[in-house]
């Protein structure tokens, strides 16, 4: 047998619920896949290159299943205000100024960042998202970038000009990269989208096979709202006009009753949760254990920085693992190996990326190299409570996508970040007048 990568000795956490920790072995990568998992070294083989992992836990890459990258041009410009203020005083006005340049420098910064702390894949939802997938396919990490009818002023012709427009972008970009890329239809909201826009969203979900990527009871007044204009809840009105009928990832699902929640379980609704975002900017606490109790599978997102205010799913996974526990008063309400699945495997399934997210042979290879050995994290007693609640995203050592190593001893193999940090804030500059 040939390998190209061979792991050695590491700490594996596979991803698999009840078998989250395989304990030391050897993991084996030819081309873009796993080949080998073992306890031993796999015996007879010609290996191309081996890692000494000896004071590493491998687990599968992390996959941030809600953002915008570009949101990271606005980090820390506005905090500790209502979503209102935040959004139309101070992003939005930001945001009329964005250049496709802008975009393309916070892509690219928003992807070394998620990728120096151990994010493989993401779910991308913003404007002029083209520049978002050339980055993508750039640096060789994993994404899901999200078009949809309304958005980049693309209903200025009517609805088949939106349609040709957004084809257009899913033929050049799902699948390409070797497979690297997918897309999908974003429905940004409920509120953003009228009964007529969300039927031809469905419609068109149907024709073309994506994903639908939307924002849903997120806050208390958009489920309010929703009620007061179709007598339903948010996610009620998309059941009724055929949006749930094909995948759909649905960020935050803060406001749910458990009727919501039922629909989530029946449509196979992936819920995104958003623990940073949700707190920032004071939307409420997701009710997690209860999807979890219902045997719903939820994804773990950053949301953009704007809101959060950095990309490291490592953060978000702490959080995850804590907000609800302060909340029932109940310590295993959210358990690290819930929220280890939530940042990996469920993602992998929101963003339809079902071969990644777990650590098989078969599986695409997309591992992280998490050093174990910081002072924050000795002694390593427990790998997969260590993972959420004493790692950072700035312990992630190496990590490979697709079968390619992108960061090897935390030195991006596919960027340059010099130029990515000088060209942030050239744009940001422009932006802020700094
Ligand atoms: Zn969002």
């Amino acid at each position: 047998m040939k390998m190209d990568i061979l792991i050695e000795n590491a700490r594996i956490i596979t991803g698999f619920a009840g078998a989250m920790y395989a304990g030391r072995g050897f993991i084996g990568i030819t081309g873009d896949e796993i080949t080998y998992v073992g306890e031993t070294a796999p015996e007879k083989t010609e290996v191309r290159k081996r890692i000494d992992a000896g004071r590493m836990i491998a687990m599968p890459g992390l996959m941030n299943a809600h953002t915008h990258s570009p949101m990271v041009l606005m980090r820390n410009y506005a905090a500790d205000r209502t979503l209102d203020d935040w959004l139309y005083k101070s992003i939005i006005p930001i945001e009329n100024k964005l250049t496709r340049e802008h975009i393309r420098n916070g892509s690219m910064l928003a992807i070394a960042e998620m990728i120096k702390s151990g994010t493989t894949a993401f779910l991308d939802m913003y404007f002029d998202v083209d520049c978002t997938a050339e980055a993508a396919l750039e640096a060789g990490i994993r994404a899901n970038v999200s078009l949809g009818l309304l958005t980049s002023h693309n209903m200025n012709n009517g609805l088949e000009d939106a349609k040709a427009f957004c084809r257009k972008f899913y033929s050049r970009y799902h699948g390409a990269g070797n497979g690297l890329l997918r897309t999908s239809l974003e429905v940004h909201s409920v509120y953003l989208y009228n009964e007529g826009t969300l039927r031809d969203s469905a419609e068109f979900a149907a024709e073309t096979g994506m994903t639908v990527n939307i924002h849903l009871h997120e806050t208390k007044s958009e489920v309010e709202r929703a009620y007061g204009e179709y007598g339903m809840s948010p996610i009620g009105i998309c059941r009724e006009t055929g949006l749930l009928d094909g995948p759909v990832a649905a960020a935050h699902t803060v406001w749910l009753t458990d009727q919501d929640m039922d629909i989530i379980k029946e449509k196979k609704v992936v819920p995104v949760h958003n623990p940073s975002s949700n707190m920032y900017l004071a939307s409420g606490f997701a009710p997690v254990p209860e999807m979890l109790a219902k045997g719903i599978r939820v994804a773990l997102g950053t949301d953009g920085a704007a809101s959060n205010n950095d990309l490291d799913m490592f953060g978000e996974m702490h959080i995850a693992g804590l907000i609800h526990k302060g909340r029932t008063l109940d310590p295993t309400a959210v358990s690290a190996e819930n929220v280890i699945e939530m940042a990996c495997a469920n993602g992998a399934q929101a963003m339809g990326f079902g071969a990644s997210g777990t650590i098989r042979t078969g599986n695409k290879a997309d591992i992280i190299l998490v050093d174990a050995d910081g002072l924050h994290n000795v002694p390593m007693l427990n790998p997969v409570n260590a993972m959420v609640y004493s790692t950072s995203g700035a312990d992630v050592d190496t990590v490979i996508i697709n079968g390619r190593t992108v960061m090897e001893n935390r030195r991006l193999m596919t960027m340059d970040e010099e130029k990515i940090r000088y060209n942030l804030k050239k744009s940001a500059s422009e932006l802020f007048n700094i």
